[in-house]
């Protein structure tokens, strides 16, 4: 099955019971064949409105870190562990988590990015468990690079942006851990 296909499955999946209070699921978007993949955590409400990630306020933060590090949002593939809006903005439940992992599974397997930034706890902890690394707490991960030479793959943990709003600190850190992948980049 091809990227595409994925994506219009995803528009049209009832597989749990988020897709009762969206307005659209958001997929994911970017480019197919990218080094570098970035997984957050459900949709907020501007991206349930526009079936884009990111493309809210955290998404104009995500957006200023990455231009200010020379990475454009077309050279990367961007999405979440949860396709769908949870009400108000509350954490995806397990149950949901567990319903769509099939969905970002595949999306993996078809880009093969040589590294995955992961942005908050939930996106953390799925893609660490993914490739059998123990996770831990956002603020004790954090800018660590973790290597799966058995995969072929590099995990960066870090905030979710969303999460450096109101909180200066925070988004120093989020800066911080981004500017490590110049290097890995170029
Ligand atoms: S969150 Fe995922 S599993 Fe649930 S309805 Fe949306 S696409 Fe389907």
């Amino acid at each position: 099955m091809d990227m595409e296909k994925i994506e219009e499955e995803i528009r049209k999946c009832r597989k749990c019971n988020l897709w009762k209070s969206r307005k659209n699921a958001v997929p994911g978007e970017g480019n197919y064949s990218a080094d570098l993949m970035v997984v957050g955590e459900a949709p907020g409400k501007k991206e349930d409105e526009m079936g884009r990630p990111f493309v809210g306020k955290a998404g104009q933060i995500l957006n200023e870190i990455f231009e200010e590090n020379g990475i454009k949002r077309e050279d990367i593939y961007i999405t979440n562990v949860v396709k769908c809006r949870p009400p108000k903005n509350r954490n995806p439940l397990y149950d949901e988590i567990k319903a769509c992992f099939p969905y970002l599974e595949k999306q993996i397997e078809l880009i093969k990015p040589k590294l995955i930034l992961t942005l908050g706890n939930f996106g953390a902890k799925v893609i660490m468990e993914l490739y059998g690394f123990k996770a831990y707490s956002i603020t004790k991960m954090h800018g660590k690079i973790f290597d799966s030479p058995l995969h072929q793959i590099k995990i960066l943990p870090t905030f979710h942006p969303a999460a450096c709003i109101y909180n200066p600190l925070l988004k120093e850190k989020l800066y911080n851990d981004i500017k490590k992948l110049r290097d890995f980049l170029k």
